[in-house]
């Protein structure tokens, strides 16, 4: 059976987060805040799931450009290898620039800088939009001439490297700091303070911000302050991803005349106006959660974010031998407790049809993929319990999870 590897990946990442976190606690550093951490690794969870399906598609895409349009015919030698490395960093940091610099690449990217939080955990803060959008820069790459295979492999190692900036438990790194992105560069990417802001866009090597006058040393005196300028203050899976997406769509709708609407869409975040989010929020998020999440909601959040960590695991190691219908399946439930977490930490009340519709997921997976009657027969009759006292349970499980009575 082919596997694939990198669901190991995935076990690494969370290895060095553990590391950290216990590293943070050993020295008295408060770098990670529970809820945080759940939404920054949830945000990565959806990010590596659909990266399974968006991957493949990408490899094609690369052949076809290399095939039909390449300017040189590259071979794999060092030199082409150090030249693609270079290259692929340049690219890079334009992607990056532009995802700063104009709302439509903004909406996409803005989902890394939402944590207020900086560790390992905000690494994960990519999302599939993000990915897609990098890979239509990397196809440049394949263009001037470098074949698919080498740029696979190559953006697997510049894609880890970024993972390892993301820290507060590394100083600075001496003669490193001249020439590699380190995690002191990264930390002042992060950074809303009005110095920090828009600096340090490069991925390994720090020389193009240089190049580019974008460059800007973490300082003693300023102390970073990690976030957006306007934070978020949602947990809501689904608002972060979007959030910012309606704030141009409504923007693009009220903008008068060609002008303004194209300037709503290449023009810079800092344009749009300000008063538009609090209007949306008041629509779509209703009223803010005030409430701290309880001990049991820890529990529950934990046990759903391992559980999904564990179905993911298993989801891209045997991506290539489980059928199509029973990987969709699976995508749908992490989706769906993706969702259900970032509810819970908001202390939403609609959380029961999300498990109801879980619960629908679990059934469907047993008909079609593991038809044993015992195992259907349970979720079955549970499925007719919960239907039929649907109310009453539903109000049970509310008062457990958020402790009070409030219906
Ligand atoms: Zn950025
Ligand atoms: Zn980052």
């Amino acid at each position: 059976m082919e596997l694939n590897l990198l669901a190991f990946a995935i076990i690494g990442f969370l290895l060095f987060m553990g590391v950290e976190y216990l590293l943070a606690r050993k020295t008295g550093k408060n770098y990670f805040q529970f809820a945080e951490s759940v939404a920054n690794i949830n945000v990565g969870i959806a990010e590596r799931l659909l990266d399974v399906f968006t991957t493949g598609i990408f490899y094609f895409f690369f052949a076809y450009i290399h095939e039909h349009f390449a300017l040189f015919d590259i071979k794999p030698h060092w030199a082409t290898w150090v030249a693609l490395l270079l290259f692929t960093d340049f690219i890079w940091y334009w992607y990056h620039r532009l995802a700063h610099e104009v709302n439509i690449l903004w909406a996409a990217h803005v989902v890394h800088h939402q944590s207020e939080d900086f560790n390992y955990t905000v690494s994960a803060r990519i999302t599939v939009f993000q990915a897609v959008i990098r890979s239509l820069f990397w196809a440049v790459l394949p263009f001037i001439g470098f074949p698919p295979a080498m740029i696979t492999s190559l953006l697997l190692v510049h894609g880890l490297y970024p993972f390892f900036i993301h820290t507060q438990t590394i100083g600075k790194l001496g003669i490193l700091e001249y020439f590699m992105v380190t995690p002191s560069h990264h930390r002042v990417h992060h950074s809303s303070n009005e110095v920090y802001l828009d600096k340090n866009y490069g991925d390994v090597f720090i020389i193009w911000d240089k190049l580019f006058g974008t460059f800007v040393k973490e300082k003693e005196d300023v102390k970073c302050v990690f976030g957006l300028t306007t934070p978020l203050k949602s947990y809501s899976f689904l608002w972060q991803q979007f959030h910012f997406a309606l704030e141009l769509f409504t923007a693009f709708r009220r903008a008068k005349g060609f002008r303004a609407k194209w300037k709503v869409v290449f023009g810079k975040p800092d344009d749009i106006d300000g008063n538009i989010r609090p209007e949306l929020e008041q629509k779509w998020l209703f009223a803010p959660a005030k409430a701290k999440n309880t001990k049991f909601q820890r529990v529950y959040i934990i046990a759903q974010t391992t559980l999904s960590l564990v179905l993911l695991f298993f989801t891209v190691l045997f991506e290539k031998a489980i059928p199509h219908g029973l990987a969709a399946l699976s995508v749908l439930f992490i989706l769906l407790s993706l969702v259900n977490t970032g509810a819970i930490l908001e202390q939403r009340k609609w959380i029961f049809y999300l498990e109801y519709t879980r619960m629908l997921v679990i059934l469907a997976a047993l008909i079609f993929y593991f038809p044993h009657l015992y195992a259907v027969g349970t979720v079955v009759f549970a499925i007719l319990l919960v239907t039929l006292y649907f109310r009453t349970l539903q109000q049970r499980f509310d008062r457990i999870l958020y402790q009070r009575v409030n219906r």
